[in-house]
């Protein structure tokens, strides 16, 4: 069993099929919806966590696809260099996803690494850069 995120995009046209419904019964795929922009009708897109079989996840991703689903797999992560944090806060006024916020108690930073989408905007927002790319 493996975990795999992907971010999917759709077009207008499928934005509300039931793919989920197939990855689950067809390939036996969990599913875990990390963050969610679909209107019904519209383009939309998903930030997903894929937990399954590697054979049956590829399967399903080959299914995505050939539905004009566009699945870009993160296989990169956000890395910090904790220990050199000044807890300046910088960080967080540009994480939307909420994976960088300051402790209200310690004012010191935390960093959720499972909320975060790799968009990479906290990287120039650090005066002493300490964020860096993880390509595993
Ligand atoms: S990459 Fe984006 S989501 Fe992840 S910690 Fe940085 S700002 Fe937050
Ligand atoms: S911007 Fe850099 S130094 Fe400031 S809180 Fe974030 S990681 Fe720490």
């Amino acid at each position: 069993m493996i975990k795999k995120r992907y971010i999917l995009n759709f077009p207008s046209q499928s934005g509300d099929k039931a793919f989920s419904y197939h990855l689950v019964k067809d390939y036996d795929i969990r599913i875990n919806i990390l963050k969610a922009e679909v209107y019904p009708g519209k383009k939309g897109s998903l930030l997903l966590e894929l937990h399954g079989k590697k054979e049956n996840i590829e399967k399903g991703v080959d299914y995505l696809t050939n539905h004009n689903i566009k699945c870009e797999s993160l296989d990169k992560a956000i890395h910090l260099e904790e220990d050199k944090c000044i807890d300046c806060g910088n960080c967080t006024a540009v994480c939307f996803a909420g994976s960088l916020t300051m402790n209200r108690d310690t004012w010191k930073l935390e960093f959720d690494k499972d909320k975060c989408v790799v968009c990479e905007l906290c990287i120039p927002a650090c005066p002493l850069n300490l964020f860096t790319i993880d390509f595993r």
